[in-house]
């Protein structure tokens, strides 16, 4: 079995998933008291955050990939960065380390083209809803079309991450906020929609809509079991 390399914390109220999604993924394939190899890193994540939203995405880069380099260096044959956001730097993390990064959009972009799906909404942080460093993969590399909430649901979306969901509250009027977002998504023609921030299945889950959610933690943390059990190098 390969060792995966995580780098969480951001926020650690979805590396929480992050590990446990993992360990089940390979207890549901070699089971009895098979568990995964791991390393991590976990920053902290207010420091990420303030410098998010202060625009120094070369400072975040920097702490990351120094982070990367102790996950490299403790063993870790690849690597995932545990926040959809923070994929804005993977570009600059790869440059440091020679492990590969499983890229979250890229998994999430598979799972969709294997369930034919051809336009999705995506759910964020304004960053990823917003900005070209995530959509624009989805469009380009995969040919999936892109829809985003309007500007004051994209601000409530973002709000919400970063004032409840990160700090581990969960508040029934905000799961409603979210589904009737979500609901709005799929009317404007999206088959489905991607929970493009690691926190939000803590807050909304299929057995909520009608409207096929694609979990990116759950998603990303499948394909770092791939990874890690299979036979080739
Ligand atoms: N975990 C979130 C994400 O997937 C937001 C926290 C962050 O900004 O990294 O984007």
């Amino acid at each position: 079995m390969k060792t995966i390399g995580l780098l969480g914390g951001m926020s650690w109220e979805s590396t929480l998933s992050y590990y446990q999604s993992i360990n089940q993924g390979v207890k549901a394939q070699l089971g009895g008291l098979h568990s995964a190899k791991i390393a991590m890193y976990s920053v902290d994540f207010a420091e990420i955050e303030k410098l998010q939203h202060q625009g120094d995405w070369q400072k975040t880069a920097e702490i990351l990939a120094q982070a990367a380099k102790g996950v490299q260096a403790a063993g870790a044959d690849c690597l995932l960065i545990c926040t959809n956001t923070m994929h804005k730097v993977a570009e600059q993390i790869q440059a440091e380390i020679s492990i590969p990064i499983l890229h979250i959009a890229d998994a999430t972009a598979e799972q969709l083209l294997a369930d034919n799906i051809g336009k999705v909404g995506l759910l964020g942080t304004a960053f990823t809803m917003e900005q070209d460093f995530y959509k624009k993969r989805l469009v380009e590399n995969y040919g999936i079309e892109v829809l985003v909430p309007d500007a004051q649901q994209r601000q409530r979306v973002h709000q919400i991450i970063y004032t409840e969901l990160c700090l581990g509250t969960i508040k029934d009027e905000s799961r409603d906020e979210y589904l009737q977002i979500v609901d709005d998504l799929y009317q404007r023609g999206a088959q489905a929609v991607i929970l493009g921030c690691t926190e939000i299945a803590l807050l909304i889950s299929p057995s909520d809509t009608h409207v096929p959610l694609y979990d990116t933690t759950a998603i990303h943390a499948q394909k770092a079991v791939e990874f890690a059990l299979s036979e080739n190098d």
